[in-house]
């Protein structure tokens, strides 16, 4: 039985989630832990004089040259291209041996950090839980300002993957930064002060949030959202740096034929993609919610989509279309929002596999040939490089074990799906990549020395099945997937889905498109990368620390911990002549959320910092985060049978995105079995929103009585589930 739960686990592997965040201790005021480690160094003369306003001259024409300008770290990608590459080369393969923490600045909630720092002139900008945006003097770690938009707690469950934010755009002496709840907010890059915020969301009775970076171009900032989870239609705009005002806006998905606007040919083109119209009704999905490239001098914007709504495909009563534009790589003119072309990675995506990783540009010799190219490793497995002016794909080759399709054909440009293993609609399948995907959104780079990419890639199959009840269920804020994530009864199942939980930071040569060298991590959720011209990688890693690797061969050079899981891809930076590396650490986003902590994936708690290394830096961190959790007095249990197997399927549509699969937390939000007996006397009011404030979202009205006093049972049957396995573990251990 051990065993079946310790698999239950690693097959949940999927979903991402979302939710509300730590009840009693948590986050809400962080301690002002702060900065300046002992001798550091006084504000630079470039960090003062950039007090006036930092961010003045960075605009279009600056972005673009990002390379030629590498002591500023420009956009969270560092440029337009997304290459995550710095040409910095001070700390090099040669001294990182000697790389040492400069400073560390606590920032406010312990939940998921993925923002990439950006850096200009000396002064930080980055973003944290609940998108509360940080600039810090970057030689010292003080706090310069910061701006909490005040994201209402109760939204937390009104996205997928936990309330994260990857970071803002900087342009013309503005910083810019979109809210979980959907607004984006320009600001003062001086003194934080706001000079606009709108709402992006369109239509308030569909379920949006924005954990993404914006982009600027050409005075415009563009943004799109997530969502696809729930009844989201996805979407990207374009406002007035200078205003907010809309200046266009591109759909995803198809809507009424009368409303396309100036898009009525891709609309129309995309129409004929679906069987029925579920996507009025659903809201289609095909989110915009991560990473934007550029290419200016074909003036096209590129990003991916996500799946549709719901997951399963006949739930969308869409058994054989391909429902453009989901899961697809598009590009659009910049400067109107008019669609260029589109490549469909994944047609009729039934498996929730978003095509919304990084987009990498570069320029490469392929074939004899140089090509401008699109580099692309999303969710499905499948390492992409298409031609960034037509679209036209050039090569698709698996990066990691992948049994959904069995390769993609170069003449259609289309997976050969293996039906036999990845129809899941009608009977539960195992089938690899799951949710999680064999790359997430954390960002991938590449490095022009090398000409590799750097992919923090992962296995982890999903065990996916039809819903008991598979209809579209409209709740807004609620999840809408129709697929269950149940146990496999065939021991089988389990075994091999246990046996490939596992991740590589994996060197790939985009033109031989294969790989190049990898090394192998525990577990999966681990960083993104970032690469330098000192032929270093950088990487983070789910068991809490931050790595360097040589870029060329892939050799371990230097750790150093970083007390909590790192998810975030770093930047550098250099205020003079001293180069630094800028990572967030902060456990969070949808592993943690759902798998908690069974099988022991997660050994690091939820902490979340900013952290900045340069040579030979002497601070410390604290100790990590470590209290006892010990049980509380146990309820009785009383329910019944039905009634708690009612409460574990309401749980499981319902809760267990943010509160773990089989009521196991993963530490980001109140573990319920722990939950103490005033806890369990609140129960009802805390579920109708009782504690919306501190991220519980309020779910009044959406559940019976009923149903909620069988959550409860079931959650009270669990909690005496663990204290039998704990009792077992005592046993044991007094044994030895
Ligand atoms: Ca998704």
């Amino acid at each position: 039985m051990k065993k079946l739960k310790f698999a239950a686990t690693l097959i949940a592997i999927g979903l991402l989630s979302a939710c509300g965040q730590k009840d009693e201790t948590s986050a809400a005021a962080a301690p002002a832990e702060s900065g300046p480690a002992a001798g550091a160094e006084t504000a630079s003369p470039a960090a003062e004089s950039a007090a006036a306003n930092p961010a003045a001259g960075i605009d279009t024409q600056r972005i673009a040259n990002a390379r030629s300008e590498p002591a500023n770290w420009l956009t969270v990608g560092g440029g337009y291209a997304d290459q995550r590459y710095s040409p910095l080369k001070k700390i090099n393969a040669d001294n990182v041996k000697d790389l040492g923490l400069a400073w560390h600045y606590k920032i406010d909630v312990d939940r998921g950090a993925e923002a990439t720092p950006v850096v200009i002139d000396g002064t930080m900008y980055t973003t944290g839980a609940y998108s509360i945006l940080y600039a810090l003097n970057a030689v010292t770690g003080e706090l310069l300002w910061k701006h909490d938009p005040e994201v209402p707690r109760n939204k937390a469950g009104y996205a997928c993957c936990d309330v994260v934010n990857r970071g803002v755009a900087v342009y013309k002496g503005k910083v810019y930064l979109g809210t979980f709840d959907g607004r984006l907010v320009a600001l003062d890059a001086a003194d934080g002060s706001k000079v606009w915020e709108i709402n992006t969301v369109d239509n308030p009775k569909r379920t949006y949030s924005i954990t993404g970076a914006p982009i600027a171009i050409n005075d415009m900032i563009i943004i799109g959202n997530g969502g696809a989870e729930f009844n989201a239609r996805g979407y990207v705009s374009a406002f007035d740096a200078a205003n907010g005002e809309l200046k266009w806006r591109f759909y995803t998905v198809p809507g009424e034929p009368e409303n396309d606007g100036a898009h009525k040919e891709a609309m129309d083109a995309a129409r004929k993609t679906w069987d029925s119209t579920s996507y009025l009704t659903q809201g289609g999905g095909g989110t915009v919610w991560n990473s934007f490239s550029y290419d200016p001098e074909l003036d096209l914007l590129y990003f991916g989509t996500g799946n549709g709504v719901s997951w399963n495909k006949l739930v969308r009563q869409e058994p054989d279309a391909d429902n453009l534009y989901i899961s697809s790589v598009l590009a659009l003119k910049a400067s109107t929002g008019e669609y260029a072309w589109h490549y469909q990675e994944v047609p009729g995506d039934n498996w929730d596999y978003d095509a919304a990783a990084t987009m990498t540009l570069a320029d490469l010799e392929i074939g004899g040939k140089q090509r401008k190219v699109l580099m692309h490793a999303p969710k499905n497995g499948f390492f992409y490089v298409l031609d960034r002016a037509t679209g036209e794909l050039l090569s698709a080759e698996k990066f990691m074990p992948v049994d959904w399709a069995t390769h993609v054909d170069l003449e259609t440009g289309r997976p050969v799906v293996d039906e036999k293993i990845a129809d899941w609609t009608k009977e539960p399948k195992l089938i690899n990549p799951g949710p999680f995907g064999s790359h997430n959104w954390q960002p991938m780079s590449f490095s022009p020395d090398t000409g590799l990419v750097y992919i923090p890639a992962q296995e982890a199959a999903g065990y996916y099945a039809p819903h008991a009840e598979p209809t579209f269920n409209d709740r807004a804020g609620l999840w809408n997937l129709g697929a269950n994530f149940p146990l496999p009864e065939d021991p089988k199942v389990l075994r091999d889905a246990v046996k490939g939980v596992t991740s590589k930071l994996l060197a790939w040569d985009p033109v031989a498109q294969k790989e190049a060298w990898s090394v192998h991590r525990e577990s999966i959720w681990h960083g993104g990368t970032f690469t330098t011209a000192g032929n270093l990688v950088f990487q983070g890693s789910s068991q809490g620390q931050f790595e360097a690797y040589s870029a060329d061969k892939g050799e371990k050079l230097w750790s150093a911990p970083a007390n909590t899981g790192v998810i975030a891809g770093a930047s550098s930076y250099e205020v003079d002549g001293e180069q630094y590396v800028a990572i967030m650490a902060g456990w969070g986003g949808a592993f943690p959320l759902f798998t908690g902590n069974i099988a022991n994936f997660a050994k690091v708690k939820p902490e979340a910092r900013v952290l900045v290394f340069k040579l030979g830096g002497k601070a410390k961190l604290p100790e990590p985060k470590n209290e006892p959790n010990p049980l509380p007095e146990l309820q009785k249990v009383e329910g019944t049978e039905a009634q708690i197997a009612l409460g574990k399927q309401v749980y499981s549509d319902n809760c267990e995105f943010c509160h773990g699969i089989n009521v196991v937390g993963g530490g980001l939000v109140p573990d319920l079995r722990y939950a103490k007996p005033q806890t369990h006397k609140e129960f009802a009011a805390i579920v109708a929103g009782a504690r919306s404030d501190k991220g519980m979202p309020a779910y009044a009205g959406v559940f019976t009585a009923e149903e909620v006093e069988a959550i409860r049972q079931y959650v009270i049957q669990r909690s005496h589930d663990l204290k039998a396995e704990l009792d077992k573990k005592e046993v044991a251990s007094s044994k030895n």
